[in-house]
C-alpha cells in the first residue's frame, strides 16, 4: 500500500481522515495530456474541491468545469482565465449570471437562460460570449434522444437559432454536451466522440459560423471493482487526436474540451477509518470504524442497493453508486497477527442500523485501534457524505506531496 507509514502516523491524532496523493494526481493527469494531442482538458471541480487537490491540477494547466458560482470563484481565484472557466449548470439565477458573467464563460442550459444573460449583459453593457449545453439527438450506446433535465433538445436549438441569433448581447461561441459518467468502454466513448463531431459540423453549419469550442464533457470512467477493465487511454487518446485533427483542418481555431474529475483523482485518494470497538453479538462478530456512513458514504449506500436489488448487479446512478465492489477495504494491524482470519461485519459508530460498510466478510484479525484502509475514495467522498449527521467530529482532509510532506 502507498504511503503506509505516512498513514500511520496520521493515525496516531485523528480517528479518520482522507489522504490524497499529489504525485498520483499529476501522473493521472499526464495520462490525459499526453495521450490526447491537440485536446484541452477541464477539471470537474464537484469530483473534488479540495484546495490541495484543486490548486495541483490548476497548476498543470488545466481548465475547469465548474457546476455552481463558488466553482467559479474557486477557479477564478486560482488565477485560471475567463476562456478556461465554464461553467455550466442547470437553474442558475440571474443573480448567479450577474456574478459570474465577467469571469467565467457561461454555458445556457436552457432557452430561458440564454434571454437571462442576454438581459444580464445589456445591463452591464457587454457582449458575451456563451456557450449552450444541448442535449444531443444520441446517447453514449443510443441513436435517439432522451428526456432530459440538462441543456436544450437539440431540435429545438435549432428551430429558435434564427431569434437567438438576433440577440444584441450575447454571441453564442460554443456548445457543451455531458452525456454519461464512468463509461470504461473505450470504443463507446471513441463512437461518442465521433458523434460530438458530427453535431458540431450541424450546428456550424445551423449557426453560419464556426464554434470557437466544442466540450464534449466527461465519460472517462476508472476501474472500481478488481473485474473492472480498464478504459484503454491510450488507444482513446490516439483516435480522439485523429478525429480532433480532422476536425482541425476544417476548423482551425476551435478548441476541444474534455471534462474529467474522477479519473484524476478517484484513485488517487483514500479514506482511513480507525478500529473503535469490536464485539460478537449471536455469533457474529462486528468491527466498529469511526465516521464511516458521516464519513465517506458511499460503501454504505453500497450496501443499500445490494440489499434492495435482487439482481445483485443494479444500475448505476451516479455518483452515488457505481457498481458492486467499488472499494476495496485494507486492513491495517498495527501488531503482526500471523495470518488469522476472521468473519466480520464493519458497521460504525453512528445510532443508525444503516451505517454499514461490509457485511459478513472474511477478513484478517483486526483489533481495537487497527485501521481500515478504503480505497477509491478521491472522488465524490468527502462531498457527498452527511459529515453533520450526528455532531460526530468530522474526518479531516490531508495532503501528501511527492516529497512525503503532508499538509
Ligand atoms: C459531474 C460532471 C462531470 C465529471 O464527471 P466524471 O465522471 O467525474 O469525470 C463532467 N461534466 C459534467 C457536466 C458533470 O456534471
Amino acid at each position: 500500500m502507498n504511503n503506509k507509514q505516512i498513514i500511520l502516523n496520521l493515525l496516531e491524532q485523528n480517528n479518520s481522515f482522507y489522504l490524497y496523493d499529489k504525485k498520483g494526481i499529476e501522473q493521472s493527469v499526464k495520462t490525459l495530456t499526453q495521450n490526447f494531442d491537440g485536446i484541452e482538458f477541464l477539471y470537474s471541480l464537484k469530483t473534488n474541491p479540495n484546495c490541495n487537490v484543486v490548486e495541483t491540477i490548476f497548476k498543470n494547466g488545466l481548465g475547469a468545469d465548474a457546476a455552481s458560482v463558488s466553482e467559479v470563484l474557486i477557479s477564478a481565484k486560482n488565477n485560471v482565465p475567463k476562456e478556461l472557466i465554464l461553467f455550466s449548470a442547470p437553474g442558475k439565477t440571474t443573480q448567479d449570471i450577474a456574478n459570474t458573467i465577467e469571469i467565467s464563460t457561461l454555458i445556457a442550459d436552457s432557452l430561458d437562460e440564454i434571454h437571462r444573460i442576454d438581459s444580464v449583459a445589456k445591463q452591464k453593457n457587454i457582449v458575451v460570449k456563451i456557450g449552450v449545453r444541448l442535449n444531443p439527438p444520441f446517447t453514449f450506446v443510443g441513436n435517439s434522444p432522451i428526456p432530459s433535465k440538462f441543456g436544450i433538445d437539440s431540435d429545438s436549438f435549432f428551430s429558435n437559432l434564427d431569434e437567438l441569433k438576433k440577440l444584441e448581447h450575447v454571441e453564442i461561441t460554443g456548445i457543451h454536451v455531458h452525456s454519461r459518467s464512468q463509461e470504461l468502454d473505450e470504443k463507446v466513448i471513441e463512437n461518442y466522440y465521433k458523434k460530438m463531431f458530427s453535431l458540431s459540423r450541424e450546428v456550424v453549419e445551423k449557426l453560419g459560423k464556426p464554434l470557437e469550442f466544442i466540450n464534449m464533457g466527461s465519460g472517462i470512467g476508472i476501474a472500481y471493482a478488481d473485474i473492472d477493465k480498464p478504459c484503454n487511454t491510450e488507444y482513446l487518446g490516439n483516435s480522439m487526436s485523429k478525429l480532433t485533427q480532422q476536425f482541425k483542418n476544417e476548423f482551425s481555431k476551435t478548441t476541444i474540451f474534455i471534462e474529467t474529475g474522477r479519473f484524476l483523482v478517484g484513485k488517487n485518494g483514500v479514506y482511513v477509518t480507525k478500529v473503535l470497538d469490536k464485539k460478537v453479538s449471536c455469533g457474529k462478530t462486528f468491527v466498529i470504524l469511526c465516521n464511516t456512513l458521516n464519513g465517506f458514504i458511499r460503501p454504505s449506500i453500497e450496501q443499500l442497493v445490494l440489499n434492495y436489488d435482487k439482481t445483485q448487479n443494479p444500475l448505476p446512478v451516479e455518483p452515488l453508486y457505481t457498481s458492486k465492489d467499488a472499494f476495496q477495504f485494507i486492513p491495517l494491524c498495527l501488531q503482526d497477527k500471523g495470518d488469522q482470519i476472521e468473519e466480520v461485519s464493519l458497521v460504525g459508530n453512528l445510532c443508525t442500523a444503516a451505517d454499514v460498510v461490509a457485511k459478513d466478510i472474511t477478513f484478517p484479525k483486526l483489533q481495537i485501534g487497527d485501521a481500515v484502509v478504503i480505497t477509491n475514495a478521491g472522488s465524490y467522498a468527502a462531498v457527498l457524505s452527511p459529515m453533520q449527521f450526528s455532531s460526530q467530529t468530522p474526518p479531516k482532509e490531508f495532503f501528501v506531496y511527492e516529497d512525503g510532506s503532508v499538509k
